[in-house]
C-alpha cells in the first residue's frame, strides 16, 4: 500500500509538471519568440514559478491542476482512490490513466450525463 500510494503520487506530480512546463513554454514563445524551457527553471522546484503562472493559465488547465493537488493531499491523507460520489474504490486501471480522477466511472457517466462537470 506504501508502495502504491508512492506510485500514484509520482504520477501526480508529474502530470502536474507537465502541464506546468507546457504552459511556461507556451508563454516562453509568446513573449520572447524563444523556444525551450529555461535551464534554471528545470532545476528548480515548482513553487516558486506556479504562482506567477496562474495568471496564463486556462480554466481547464487550473482545474486540472487543482483536482492534481486536491488528489495529492487525499494521498496524504489516505482517502485517495475513492469516488467523492458514491465513496467506491476508483479501479486502478483508470487511476492510471487518470490519476487526480475524483470519481468512479459509473458516477463520471451520470455527472456528465446531467450537465455537470
Ligand atoms: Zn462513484
Amino acid at each position: 500500500m506504501k508502495q502504491e500510494k508512492k506510485y500514484y503520487l509520482n504520477l501526480l506530480e508529474k502530470e502536474k509538471e507537465k502541464i506546468l512546463k507546457n504552459l511556461l513554454y507556451a508563454r516562453e514563445v509568446i513573449e520572447k519568440g524563444e523556444k525551450g524551457i529555461p535551464t534554471h527553471i528545470a532545476d528548480h522546484g515548482t513553487d516558486e514559478f506556479e504562482k506567477d503562472l496562474e495568471v496564463g493559465l486556462s480554466n481547464s488547465e487550473r482545474k486540472i491542476l487543482e483536482e492534481i493537488d486536491l488528489a495529492i493531499k487525499k494521498i496524504k491523507e489516505g482517502t485517495y482512490g475513492k469516488c467523492d460520489n458514491c465513496k467506491q474504490p476508483i479501479s486502478k486501471a483508470r487511476l492510471k490513466a487518470l490519476p487526480y480522477a475524483r470519481f468512479c466511472i459509473k458516477c463520471q457517466t451520470e455527472r456528465e450525463k446531467s450537465g455537470k462537470k
